[in-house]
């Protein structure tokens, strides 16, 4: 239940008041202190290749970028690190690439998370949670994917707004497709997870306050939601802001109003806000996040990953110590599953 309206939800995210944002914050905090408690579950990331077919306009991947080096990990390397998660306690790893548009590269994805899941399980009785994000595939593909073991989805709607939509991606990318496939995840039994960047050029607060509601209508099980940085090799970089504002502070806000309007969801401190802010971290725990997704791609390969321009990367120390300065605590050896997705299907079964 949204405990405000959304003509409320824009006034918040318009107002400049210090005591709004705090108490916003603090209502946040306490919900999820209420519903969560204070562990912070661990999601390996692995960024497996940034080859990409599409041309988002706000993204370094986008095929027609010619500057990045491309790369695929191998087989035996995706393989070692999510193995090496696994040694570091992490439950979860999360598989992601530019979007993949072959049934082979399909095959090879899943023929990997069958392997790390066997790998996993020949140690221990709970495998490797394995989360995939590697775009629109067909129900199909979704399918082998989740009978290949993968069981939670994350696939952004960037924004909830189609005609906003319409002006960040090229003709062929379409806005109902992309609510398909959200539709497809759902029907096949994953944990879906959506989201939105803040500050797109041109986004009014009237658009994002229609995000949370389109979240909460969708009854998505994990939110990941983060700022839009320009890449300086996009055509999205071009465009100007015409609103000014501090897309930290209004992410913050964005990342607290949906912890208060879906309390048991899994939602990411993204490493967009990591990026922007040193203490991005630490805050978006303090707005209502629970996940992080700390990067495990070899070193070689990160800067060629680059969704946008200046990405951070934590380390493992540096991480649990803004963990801990802000009063949380590590989840190791849990899955960390979206309580809302058990839920969610319990209210299914019974009908
Ligand atoms: N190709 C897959 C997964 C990789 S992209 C997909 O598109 O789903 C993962 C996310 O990175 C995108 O959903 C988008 O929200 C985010 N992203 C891309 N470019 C960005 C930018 N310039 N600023 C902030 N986030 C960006
Ligand atoms: Fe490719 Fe995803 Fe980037 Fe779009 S957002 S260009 S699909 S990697």
């Amino acid at each position: 239940m949204n405990p405000y309206r959304e003509q409320e939800i824009v006034e918040i995210l318009n107002s400049n008041e210090p005591e709004i944002l705090n108490s916003l914050l603090q209502a946040a905090h306490n919900t999820r202190i209420k519903q969560l408690g204070k562990e912070v579950y661990l999601r390996g990331l692995i960024e497996f290749s940034n080859y990409c077919p599409r041309n988002c306009l706000y993204c370094g991947l986008r095929k027609s970028n010619e500057k990045i080096h491309r790369y695929r990990l191998d087989e035996e390397i995706i393989i070692e690190l999510a193995m090496m998660a696994y040694n570091m306690g992490f439950q979860s790893i999360a598989l992601q690439s530019g979007e993949i548009d072959s049934q082979e590269q399909v095959d090879f994805l899943a023929a990997i998370v069958e392997k790390i899941i066997l790998s996993s399980k020949q140690r221990s009785h709970q495998s490797l949670g394995v989360t995939l994000s590697v775009g629109e595939l067909s129900y199909q593909q979704y399918l082998q994917l989740w009978q290949a073991g993968a069981h939670r989805y994350l696939l952004r709607i960037e924004t909830s707004d189609p005609v906003l939509f319409k002006k960040i991606h090229p003709p062929s990318q379409l806005y109902d497709r992309r609510l398909e496939c959200l539709d497809a995840l759902k029907d096949i039994g994953y944990q879906v997870g959506t989201g939105i960047m803040v500050g797109l050029p041109g986004q009014s607060n009237e658009q994002l306050a229609q995000d949370l509601t389109f979240f909460q209508k969708r009854d998505i099980d994990m939110l990941g939601l983060g700022p839009y940085i320009p890449h300086s090799d996009t055509p999205l970089a071009r465009v100007p802001d015409r609103h000014e504002r501090d897309v930290f502070t209004l992410t913050l806000k964005m990342l607290a109003l949906a912890r208060l309007a879906m309390p048991d969801i899994n939602m990411v401190a993204s490493t967009a806000l990591q990026s922007i802010n040193p203490l991005g971290l630490r805050w978006g725990l303090m707005a209502g996040a629970n996940i992080i997704m700390p990067v495990l791609t070899p070193e070689e390969k990160r800067s060629d990953y680059s969704l946008y321009d200046n990405k951070e990367q934590k380390s493992m120390e540096e991480i649990t110590a803004e963990v801990e300065a802000g009063g949380f605590k590590l989840g190791y050896w849990k899955w960390g599953d979206s309580p809302h997705y058990f839920q969610r299907r319990e209210e299914l079964k019974q009908g």
